[in-house]
This record gives structure tokens, C-alpha cells and sequence, in this order.
């Protein structure tokens, strides 16, 4: 997302919807370029899929304004817009066979381009033999290709993804992930797709915006949002991150417990300021630790979990008398270094893996 340049297709300015006396969102501002893939993340309720509807008219908002591709669409009906929609529920047309619905949207081309444009579709998404079909007799992920090609039939400006893959089993969902981010990408649709499923949002996104009771918490690429995440709330939503309370002791330096922790940049803090540090538990090191190197504390194994691909343990540190610590360990790591439940060893918090946020 840029600020206003030559790239970005779609503008959202403050917006806000009320619905009655409640605020679904407030003050939200975001530029999408042409062909990027951005996704609306957040837990249930927070309002993306009421910032999805607004972009598309379905629910106008209350103030503020929307652009795209140069046009102010803030006011205009859904059928004045530039946009293809995918729902959860597939929303095909049950009576109508799998040519019919993909054509739907294409009733002002004479019948021989029709049936030439639909081919082409069930084509790219994989299907092209369905097309004399029924959607009953599709399975859930087949459907949800067909209800993505309707989308596409006239070549939209702008493709909207309403948890779109939510309804499909584990498998399926994994292939079509791979499938739509493809897609996309050679047809270089700008698409806005809106998940509750932070790893969905992490392997499709170009950018996560991230929402949280109506507001946006932060937008960034995959990477910045796990990394640099930039609010507790943040860090907590989107992978498994540790927390400890403690005070800011120095520019680069905060106090938990009776340890000292370095971080690699100024925190900004004041000193003696109340803090919380995050650290995710597979950046919590316990080999080739460097010999009188920073941010190593002595930690006790209060319980092993053997997670198949990892095990995670649970740490009891000097950090504070409540801290406990997860951390994920290699399988390797555990068998080399005998680890269990009761043994005591050093671990490391590498600085450049602490991230550090106003008390919480
Ligand atoms: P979910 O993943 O559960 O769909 P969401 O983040 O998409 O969540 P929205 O559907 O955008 O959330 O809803 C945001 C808030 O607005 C919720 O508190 C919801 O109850 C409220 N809301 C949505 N639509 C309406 C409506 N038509 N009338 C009143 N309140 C609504």
C-alpha cells in the first residue's frame, strides 16, 4: 500500500459505518496498488467484512470516501462499480448449470463470444469439462473455483474474497490458496480477500491489514506483521508470541525481573517506564549460544511438549516469578541435548528478536 501515487488503484479515505449507534469502523485509510493482494485480517466482529461490502456498495458508509482507478465511487451502486465478489457460502445459482453461471455476468456479449469467454474460464480455474453440470454435483472446492470464475467472467478492475475458503475442508483449502494466489497473479487483478485465518493471510497476502474492533492495527507485508508487529494486540493475533512485563532500564535496555535484556534498537521508552517485551518462542535460542554473549538467562524445563515437528517447552526464568516462557526447540535440539522436564540450561533472547511494547 503507498500513499497516493501513480500505482495505487483503490483509495479508502476515513472511512466510517455506523450501524445505528454502534461503530463498525472508524477512521480507516488505505491504498492498494494495481495487482497487489491484500488481505483484511482479524478476529470475528472487527469489521472486514463490512469494510469489504462498503468498497463494494453493498453497505454504504457513513462518512468518507473511496477511489478507484482514478473514479470516486463513494456513492454509486454495486452494479456501477468495478468489481467481482466470492462469497463463503459459493452462492451459485443451484438451478442454473456451471456455463449459465459463469456466463451470468456476461449477458451484454452476443452468444458466441459468451460461450467462447466461458470455455476460457473453466479453462484457468482447472474445470473444463464441467460446464453441462450442475453445482450440486461439484464438490465444495470445485464450486467455490466456479463461483471464482463467475467472478472473473468480465474481466473485473477489482476482485473481492469473502472468506472464501473458509467453508472447505483442510486439504482442499491448502491446493486453492495455491490455486487463486496464481491466478491472480497472471491476471493481475487487484484482490482484497478477507480471512480470519492468519496463516491463510501470511502465505497469500502481498500486504495483511490488520483490523481490530473497527480500527486498523497495522498494514505491512507478511513479514513486518510477523516480525515488526506493531501492538500487542498484533503480536498476540497473528502467531504465538511470549510476553513479559518489566521496565525500561537504558535506551536499548529493559529490566524483567532480575535480569537485564538488550534489544537491538532504542525502544523509546523513558527510563523506569512500565513495558511488556514479546518474544516468539522459536527465536528462543539454546545452541551455539555465543560464550559471553547478551541476553542469556538460566532457565528450568517445567514441561516438554512433543509437538511432532518441534516440541515446545515450557520455561520457568529469573525473567519474573510469573514468567513463564514457551519455547520451540528442534527435535534434534532435544535429542542432542537430552532435554526434559527439570533440567536447567542456559537459553538466549537474541536482541534483535525482542520487541518492545508499552506495559499491557
Ligand atoms: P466475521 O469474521 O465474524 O464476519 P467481521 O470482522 O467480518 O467478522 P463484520 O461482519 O464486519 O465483522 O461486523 C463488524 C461489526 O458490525 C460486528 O460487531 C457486527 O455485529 C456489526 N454489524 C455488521 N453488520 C451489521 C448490521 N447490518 N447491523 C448491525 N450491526 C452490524
Amino acid at each position: 500500500m503507498t500513499s497516493d501515487n501513480s500505482a495505487s488503484y483503490l483509495q479508502v479515505r476515513d472511512l466510517e459505518k455506523r450501524f445505528g449507534e454502534f461503530t463498525a469502523l472508524r477512521d480507516i485509510s488505505l491504498s492498494i496498488d494495481k495487482g497487489e493482494f491484500v488481505v483484511f485480517l482479524g478476529p470475528s466482529g472487527c469489521g472486514k467484512t463490512t469494510l469489504l461490502r462498503a468498497i463494494a456498495g453493498l453497505d454504504r458508509q457513513s462518512k468518507g470516501s473511496i477511489v478507484q482507478a482514478g473514479r470516486e465511487i463513494s456513492n454509486l451502486p454495486p452494479a456501477q462499480r468495478d468489481f467481482g465478489i466470492v462469497f463463503q457460502s459459493y452462492a451459485l445459482f443451484p438451478n442454473l448449470t456451471v456455463d449459465s453461471n459463469v456466463a451470468y455476468g456476461l449477458r451484454g456479449l452476443d452468444r458466441a463470444s459468451r460461450k467462447k469467454r466461458v470455455g476460457e474460464l473453466l479453462h484457468l480455474i482447472g474445470l473444463p469439462d464441467s460446464g453441462a453440470k450442475f453445482p450440486a454435483q461439484l464438490s465444495g472446492g470445485q464450486q467455490q473455483r466456479i463461483a471464482l470464475a463467475r467472478a472473473l467472467a468480465p474481466s473485473p478492475g477489482l476482485l473481492l474474497l469473502d472468506e472464501p475458503l473458509s467453508a472447505l475442508d483442510a486439504r482442499v483449502r491448502i491446493h486453492l490458496r495455491r490455486e487463486i494466489r496464481e491466478l491472480q497473479r497472471r491476471l493481475n487483478v487487484t484482490t482484497i480477500m478477507v480471512t480470519h485465518d492468519q496463516e491463510e493471510a501470511l502465505t497469500m497476502a502481498d500486504r495483511i491489514v490488520v483490523m481490530n474492533h473497527g480500527v486498523i492495527e497495522q498494514i505491512g507485508t507478511p513479514e513486518e506483521i510477523y516480525r515488526r508487529p506493531a501492538s500487542v494486540f498484533v503480536a498476540n493475533f497473528v502467531g504465538a508470541m511470549n510476553f513479559v512485563g518489566g521496565k525500561s532500564s537504558g535506551a536499548e535496555l529493559v529490566r524483567c525481573g532480575s535480569v537485564d535484556l538488550a534489544s537491538n534498537e532504542p525502544h523509546g521508552f523513558r527510563q523506569g517506564a512500565d513495558i511488556t517485551v514479546a518474544i516468539r518462542p522459536e527465536d528462543i535460542a539454546v545452541r551455539n549460544l555465543p560464550p559471553g554473549g547478551s541476553n542469556i538467562v538460566e532457565a528450568r524445563i517445567v514441561d516438554l511438549e512433543f509437538l511432532g515437528a518441534f516440541c515446545r517447552a515450557t520455561l520457568a526464568t529469573g525473567l519474573g516469578e510469573t514468567a513463564e516462557l514457551k519455547a520451540d526447540f528442534s527435535i534434534n535440539a532435544v535429542r542432542d541435548l537430552n532435554l526434559q522436564p527439570g533440567h536447567s540450561l542456559p537459553v538466549r533472547l537474541p536482541p534483535d528478536r525482542l520487541v518492545v511494547y508499552p506495559a499491557a
